[in-house]
């Protein structure tokens, strides 16, 4: 996998102090996308050992809450991303994994279920320039929705669709 950026700490994407990995390629090329130049497989570096021990670096710092996989479409790169999101579930059980991605829950569970085990906040689908919102939490247009993994295993949606934005 290639990756663009490893950013800390992030309040941005998702709940609390966070680490982001911003992976490169994105299939979806949606009109306006604020990350362009993440769309090209080839764009960026490729992701090493260092980089890896870096954000388990990051991990083991008390206020990091969890990582953020964006991107580009971290999905794109499905198989380097779960064994990454498998290693950080074992090694930091405690820290939450939030995913973006242009794809919808329900194409997930059906192509991309075994992350569903691991992953504890999805924001899916495109971004709709012509549903843009600024001021939603944690996304940049109206049909994207955030889901939230329940006690049950069961992704609902979460009640921070309503938080106000910072
Ligand atoms: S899915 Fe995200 S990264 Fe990909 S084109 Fe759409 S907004 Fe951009």
């Amino acid at each position: 996998m290639r990756i663009h950026s490893i950013t800390y700490p992030d309040a941005n994407n998702g709940l609390g102090f966070r680490v982001t990995l911003w992976v490169s390629g994105c299939v979806h090329h949606c009109k306006g996308c604020q990350n362009q130049e993440t769309w090209d497989f080839n764009s960026g570096r490729e992701f090493t050992d260092e980089d890896k021990n870096k954000i388990f670096d990051i991990l083991s710092l008390p206020y990091i809450k969890g990582i953020t996989f964006s991107g580009g479409d971290p999905l794109c790169s499905y198989n380097d991303v779960l064994s990454l999101m498998k290693e950080i579930k074992n090694k930091f059980s405690e820290k939450d994994i939030w995913v973006y991605t242009g794809y919808t829950i329900e194409f997930i569970k059906e192509h991309f279920g075994e992350m569903l085990n691991y992953v504890n906040f999805i924001v899916d689908g495109k971004f709709i320039e012509e549903q843009k919102d600024v001021s939603l939490p944690f996304r940049g247009s109206k049909n994207q929705r955030i889901w939230e993994k329940a006690e049950n295993g069961e992704f609902i949606r979460s009640k921070i669709e309503n938080k106000a934005a910072n």
